[in-house]
């Protein structure tokens, strides 16, 4: 068959193509949701392109039926925290992955500026298998140098390495940029009166609902212990105070311990734009002193850092 030389002729004759390769190809649009995949996709981790389907419930799905990839953790929503928190974040990246059938699939993520990801996975099982353990384990212990044990969102280390990246960018392509620091409120009362287990079962409440208000290209890390980062590009100061102001009103209405139904929590934080030229330090500092107006004013609030 002759390609004609114009994307419309072109279209049919690449999904049929697709349909027949055994290759894993799939597109997410900037939402996160499925919206192609082609038959070995589909087979693979059991999705169709309804429209409805976002990564993460496709991935939710199939933990629950013991199908797709292997979740190398007990708890899915720690497991998937972890995903997210390195997923989108970079126009081109690549790794491997087990699926639970036994293949073992070298995955390459490419990222449009429209947000559109496209997803193509090679089935590697049969490449040589002697050096594999050790790239697992450099893989695991690269995931692990990123992510937050308790929460599964990207650590200290790992968010400010995505803020100087989300800086450099929103510098040169003259973008806005803001940042959040938050801090839960009177968490230590919360510990005295509760116990420390119950304390960690907050701060993982938190970093759920955390991480679900935010995009796939936004960064969302524990910064310490109770105190938490977002990094917003490409979102200006109004758009920032809506996601924050949502996110209060999300926690004031959580309930994070079945066995204590009365204990409710709060946070307060300080959110700042980034000025020209300035550097990652500075807007932090910013941001931190926010923060802390937030808590003289009473906390369960936030304020704006003055530019
Ligand atoms: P504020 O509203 O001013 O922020 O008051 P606060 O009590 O939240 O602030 P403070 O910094 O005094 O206390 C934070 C507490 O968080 C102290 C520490 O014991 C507790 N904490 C730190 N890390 C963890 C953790 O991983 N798990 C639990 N359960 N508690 C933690
Ligand atoms: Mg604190
Ligand atoms: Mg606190």
């Amino acid at each position: 068959m002759q390609c004609k030389n114009s994307i419309e002729a072109l279209t049919p004759f690449l999904l049929e193509l697709f349909d027949q390769s055994e290759q894993l190809i799939a597109i997410f649009d900037s939402n996160d949701l499925l919206c192609y995949a082609n038959r070995a996709f589909q087979a693979a981790f059991f999705a169709t392109p309804n429209g409805e389907t976002t990564f993460a419930d496709m991935m939710r799905a199939n933990f629950h039926a013991t199908r797709g990839s292997t979740v190398s953790d007990n708890d899915f929503e720690v497991w998937i925290a972890s995903v997210l928190s390195r997923r989108g974040k970079q126009e081109f990246r690549a790794f491997e992955a087990d699926l639970t059938d036994g293949r073992w699939i070298w995955m390459t993520e490419t990222l449009h500026a429209n947000g559109a990801m496209l997803c193509i996975a090679s089935d590697i099982t049969c490449l040589r298998q002697d050096a594999r353990e050790l790239r697992i384990d450099r893989d695991k212990a690269l995931r692990a140098s990123q992510t937050d044990a308790l929460t599964g969102i990207s650590n200290r280390g790992h968010i400010m390495q995505l803020l100087d990246i989300a800086i450099r960018q929103a510098a040169s392509d003259k973008r806005p940029l803001c940042i959040a620091c938050l801090d839960l409120d009177h968490f230590k009362k919360i510990n005295d009166q509760y116990g420390h287990d119950i304390g960690d079962l907050v701060i993982r409440d938190f970093a759920q609902h955390l991480q679900a208000c935010t995009r796939r290209e936004d960064g969302c890390g524990r910064i310490g212990g109770e105190e938490f980062l977002l990094v917003l590009p490409d979102v200006s100061i109004d758009t920032a105070s809506t996601i924050i102001d949502r996110l209060l009103e999300t926690v004031r209405s959580a309930y994070p311990a079945k066995e204590h139904p009365t204990l409710t929590y709060s946070f307060s934080a300080g959110i700042a734009s980034l000025c020209t030229d300035e550097s990652l330090r500075s807007i932090l500092k910013r941001a931190d002193i926010a923060l802390y107006s937030a808590k003289n004013l009473g906390r369960d609030q936030f304020q704006i850092a003055p530019s």
